[in-house]
Formats: C-alpha cells, structure tokens, sequence
C-alpha cells in the first residue's frame, strides 16, 4: 500500500475546496479521482476546475493518471479524504432510497475489495450502519448501478448474485 506523505499534504486542498462549494460534484469526483493518482496534480486540477468545463476537466485529469506508471496506480482499500468529500457530496444520507439516515454513514465498497482492490467513487456506496449491517451479515445487495438505490434481501430477483448469466 503506498500511502506518501504528499499524498497526505495534498488531499487537505482538495477536500476544502470541495467543502467549500468551488466545484460541481461532478468535477469534484473527476479531481478526486486524479488525485488520488497524482497528488502533484491538486493545484493545478483544482485552479482549471474552478473555471474551465467539465470536458476539460476530464480531459486533464486523465492525462494526470496516464502520466503515471502502472505500479504508481495502487489504491488503498480505504477511501481517501478526497473520495469521502466527494461521496458525501454525493450522498449526504444513505444510499439506500428513502433511508433518510445522515448520521454514523460508513463508506462501502460495491463491488468489494476482494475483487477490485482499488477504492473508486462509483464503486462506493455511503450506508448507514443499519444498512450496512444488512448487507455485511445477511447478505442485503444494492442492487445493479450507482448512487442512491434499493437494496435488496439475497432471494430477491434483483439482487446482484441472482443475475442471470
Ligand atoms: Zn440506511
């Protein structure tokens, strides 16, 4: 797991500018994500977000990722400062629809770790404890897609495992 000490000194700039409502969501999510990447990025990502359009955005994010080696890309299990802002910009209950939950939300892989090994925005999910218990003991699924959602008991023809193949 690389976890630098200027990835550290960087997610603080990211996280206020997002709390700080300078960026939609959606070009939050898009310099979170490259920042994670590339933490030398943030400055720069985060001037050009402030006026330029989304595309550019993007564009110079995925520059920022593909400038990195392969190896470079490894992403802790846990999300990062940045990521949680732009979750919780996202989702400020939890994700599951019509839990109006705000409080005590945890942060949970969709996908899940096992299988992905990387810790990505849309692959996340903000659930209540409530919520999160259901799906870590009984097996409850979100089902298919991203951002707030049912989530659904393991007979349930939605639920992820039930999809034909
Ligand atoms: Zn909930």
């Amino acid at each position: 797991m690389l976890e630098t000490s200027q990835r550290v000194a960087e997610q603080p700039k990211v996280e206020q500018a997002l709390r700080a409502g300078e960026l939609s969501a959606r070009k939050a999510e898009l310099v979170a994500s490259a920042v994670e990447v590339v933490p030398d990025a943030a400055d720069g990502l985060l001037e050009l977000a402030e006026t330029a359009p989304l595309a550019k955005v993007k564009e110079e994010g995925l520059r920022a990722k593909a400038s990195v080696g392969r190896d470079e890309t490894h992403v802790g299990r846990a999300p990062t400062v940045a990521q949680k802002a732009a979750l919780w910009w996202r989702s400020p209950t939890c994700d599951v629809l019509g839990c109006p939950r705000t409080q005590r939300l945890e942060i949970d892989h969709d996908t899940g770790w096992a299988t992905t090994h990387t810790t990505r925005v849309d692959d996340a999910n903000c659930l209540c404890d409530h919520h999160h218990d259901l799906k870590t003991y009984f097996s409850w699924a979100m089902v298919e897609g991203s951002g707030p959602r049912e989530m659904v008991p393991p007979d349930d023809p939605r639920h992820p495992k039930n999809k034909p193949n």
